[in-house]
């Protein structure tokens, strides 16, 4: 695939979507690709003692936006509220309507199982958005069908259940600026249920051995998308 991409990286709550996807996001924004960060909800109830929940969810946003600059990429915050997230009609049309809106090529999200049930959902939402976003017969004030090129799932300490990257993206050179986005968040560096920033370096450093480079991210097709179909091996042709 040549020319523009525009890569969107939709998570369950502010922060998922960066350190999933961050630095192969800045990879693309710095080789002039488009980047947007799209998060369902604010991830406001993970609020700390001192900090209101719709305070929290205004720091996040904040927060987001400061990561997303860094990063080279848009944050969009859409307003639906954290562990209450909903694969329902409203949400599926709010999201097609953003890839009507935004035109996507490529969507990055949420691997399927996870022990978060905000984060399972969004796959389901990306998928379904997909494919009312690309019906010609279904209306939304009148934007006209848009498709995506591909959905491709990204990697999180919640959703590691049966979690087998298929792609390995070297992102050496990207990878202190990852960083740097992601200690913007409070809950990244202060967390006292989760060591984020630790784990997210340490997971780099890992895929990075694994590839044999310094650093790296990966991703995973759906599940049966990397099927091939033809006449004989793909690469081995007759
Ligand atoms: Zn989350």
């Amino acid at each position: 695939m040549n020319g523009k991409h525009h890569v969107m990286v939709i998570g369950a709550h502010c922060g998922d979507a960066e350190i999933q996807a961050g630095a192969i996001a800045h990879k693309y924004a710095k080789a002039g690709h488009e980047v947007t960060f799209l998060h369902l909800t604010a991830g406001e109830k993970g609020n700390p003692t001192h900090i209101s929940v719709e305070d929290y969810r205004e720091q996040k946003i904040k927060e987001a936006e400061k990561a997303a600059a860094i990063l080279g990429a848009k944050s969009i915050t859409l307003g639906y509220k954290d562990a209450e997230l909903k694969e329902d009609e409203e949400t599926v049309t709010a999201v097609a309507k953003l890839f009507r809106e935004l035109k996507p090529t490529i969507v990055i999200t949420h691997w399927v199982n996870s022990m978060h049930p905000d984060h399972a959902l969004c796959p389901k939402i990306t998928q379904a958005a997909w494919l009312k976003a690309a019906l010609p017969g279904f209306d939304i004030d009148g934007l006209p069908p848009h498709s995506l090129s591909r959905m491709l799932h990204s990697e999180n300490w919640e959703d590691m259940q049966g979690y087998e990257p298929d792609i390995y993206v070297d992102v050496s050179e990207e990878f202190d600026t990852y960083l740097e986005a992601l200690s913007q968040y409070w809950f990244i560096m202060n967390s006292t249920s989760f060591r984020y920033y630790d784990y997210y370096k340490a997971l780099g450093t890992m895929r990075g051995c694994l590839m044999r480079t310094t650093y790296g991210q990966t991703l995973k097709f759906p599940i049966g998308s990397n099927t091939r179909k033809g006449s004989s091996i793909p690469g081995f042709e007759l």
